[in-house]
């Protein structure tokens, strides 16, 4: 029941893991991370509790600059390491955490199996990140394209992280019901579901509203757009 994100200059992990512990108020049973590290990503989750993660996470490479955490509170599919967060899409391209409810994942489902899509866990939100990659390989469009085109398919509450893995410098966050706020800094951003992972680094806090979605990019302003637009990001 909580994200966070990182993308800068600093390590991602104590950021992210830190930040997972302060928002652990907010109840959950599992958690995980992945981190980009340019070449590879580094990718633990596990049932229980942050330092169950930890126990796995500490002892295994972890490091780069780019990553999201994940605290869940299981809605579809019962808590165990398979259902936790992050996803990743049948490719393996695609890392994505959420917070909420995909309410007609069943109908988006059923149509994902009948192309071919395969799923290992029970979660909603599986169905989703899949949906993102049947979009970008279909309509060979940008990843916050398809993050826009797939949310205005879905019914339900989110905070979503995604990235694809072939484009560290990356990341398109989207907001409807549940909360996401971005911290930003000289060359870096931060994603959490309050700000108190970040605090200590920036008090330039943007709070994304319901419907809003921002594509966070190394190098480059924040651009944040509607999710309902036509308009390119
Ligand atoms: N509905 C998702 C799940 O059950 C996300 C739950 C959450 O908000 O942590 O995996």
């Amino acid at each position: 029941c909580g994200i966070v994100g990182y993308l800068g200059y600093r390590d991602a992990y104590p950021i992210l893991i830190k930040g997972l512990k302060r928002l652990e108020y907010r109840g959950y049973d599992s958690a995980g991370i992945a981190i980009h590290n340019g070449k590879e990503i580094h990718y633990y989750k596990k049932k229980g509790k942050v330092s169950d993660l930890e126990s796995i996470s500490d002892v295994a490479p972890h490091d780069g600059k780019m990553g999201i955490a994940h605290t869940r509170w299981a809605t579809h599919g019962e808590p165990s390491d398979t259902n936790s967060h992050p996803h990743t899409s049948q490719s393996g391209n695609l890392f994505l955490i959420h917070n909420g409810i995909i309410e007609n994942f069943h109908s988006i489902k059923e149509a994902l199996l009948s192309r071919g899509f395969k799923f290992y866990s029970e979660t909603d939100t599986e169905v989703l990140v899949n949906l993102i990659e049947d979009i970008q390989q279909a309509e060979d469009c940008s990843l916050e394209m398809a993050v826009r085109q797939a949310l205005n398919q879905v019914i339900g509450a989110y905070a979503i992280c995604v990235f694809d893995k072939r484009n560290p410098n990356e990341i398109v966050v989207a907001k409807m019901g549940s909360p996401l706020v971005i911290g930003l800094a000289p060359d870096e951003y931060f994603i959490a579901s309050d700000a108190t992972p970040f605090l200590e680094y920036t008090k330039k806090v943007v709070y994304l509203q319901d419907g809003e979605m921002a594509l966070i990019k190394k190098g480059a302003p924040l651009v944040i757009k509607e999710i309902s637009t036509n308009l390119p990001i």
